[in-house]
């Protein structure tokens, strides 16, 4: 990788994820046309947290811009358990909806693991259901978690072949370290999985030919972990303020790293479009395997 361009570096998730959402969409519409049947993602989101109504209205416009149907449901701060947990329950039933994600953080008064438990493993296109983050870990057919799935893409599609190489997994979150760590795993990778108690983690990252950071620790990662050549996967968006002005960052720091790593997603424009090009691309996955289709 030695003389590499810096812009040849880049890994373009922006891209990346137009091109998915492109053949999501030519999928769907093979799906209308050959089964008479268009897929559907239902969106809870309960209270008016400003972060997640802005997911919310990006996933349902995605959503419907690859022909599919999007169904949208706005509850108010004051939702019970019980009521939040009986839509849970006619969304399962439904057949129009293949994908149910109860947007987080929920309000103080509900408990999210039994929301998130209450979700039919086969609809949950979120990939935090018990049931498939069982199957993740013991190789079955799960429903992953978006954004680890989105990030193995950009790597299989920058690097091709994984298996044997050395990843580190700095983070051990559910819904982005482990299951990071499991996909690797699947691919044969040799994995270490790093979080607040490892020692050495500069030692352990130069160790690694492939590094995925997701710790939410602004610009963590320093240039001189990063081992020459390394594909370096930033999943952090941390929102800091620089010179007076507002500014999103990753955990690693990029204009260090982009100079010694092979390759590097930048934040924004890296890993946080794949996430919902992927949450799109399980809906389909669900859709058809809920109709006996090969996925
Ligand atoms: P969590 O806070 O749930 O987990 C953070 C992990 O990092 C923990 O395992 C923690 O270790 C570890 N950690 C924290 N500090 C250190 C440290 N100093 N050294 C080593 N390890 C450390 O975060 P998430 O997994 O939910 O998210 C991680 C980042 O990814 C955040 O910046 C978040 O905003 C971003 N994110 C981006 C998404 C996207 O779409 N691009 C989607 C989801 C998240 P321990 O377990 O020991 O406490």
């Amino acid at each position: 990788m030695h003389g590499t361009s810096v812009s040849g570096k880049i890994i373009d998730g922006k891209a990346f994820a137009e091109g998915l959402r492109g053949r999501i969409a030519l999928e769907v519409a093979d799906l209308k046309a050959r089964h008479g049947f268009v897929p559907g993602l239902a969106v809870v989101l309960v209270g008016e947290d400003p972060a997640s109504q802005v997911y919310v209205r990006n996933k349902a416009k995605q959503t419907v811009e690859t022909g599919m149907a999007s169904f949208e449901h706005k509850l108010s701060r004051e939702t019970g358990q019980a009521e939040l947990l009986r839509l849970v329950e006619q969304l399962n039933a439904d057949p129009q909806v293949n994908g149910i994600l109860v947007q987080l953080p929920l309000p103080r008064q509900i408990d999210p693991q039994a929301v998130l438990d209450a979700i039919d493993p086969a609809k949950d296109v979120d990939g935090f259901h018990v049931v498939n983050a069982g199957r993740l870990a013991t190789g079955g057919k799960a429903l992953v978690p978006c954004t680890p799935l989105g990030c193995l893409m950009l790597l299989k599609d920058r690097l091709g072949e994984l298996s044997g190489k050395r990843a580190i997994v700095l983070g051990r979150s559910n819904i982005v370290g482990k299951p990071m760590a499991q996909l690797l795993l699947g691919e044969s990778c040799t994995v270490t999985i790093a979080h607040s108690r490892t020692r050495d983690l500069p030692g352990e990252c130069r160790r690694a030919e492939i590094v995925v950071a997701a710790v939410g620790k602004p610009e963590m990662v320093r240039g001189d972990w990063i081992q020459p050549g390394a594909t370096v996967i930033d999943v952090g968006i941390n929102r800091i303020e620089r010179d007076g002005k507002a500014k999103l960052v990753g955990d690693v720091a990029y204009d260090e790293a982009v100079e010694v790593a092979g390759a590097i997603t930048p934040v924004p424009g890296g890993v946080g479009p794949m996430t919902i090009a992927c949450l799109l691309q399980n809906t389909l996955t669900a859709a058809r395997r809920q109709r006996g289709l090969a996925a």
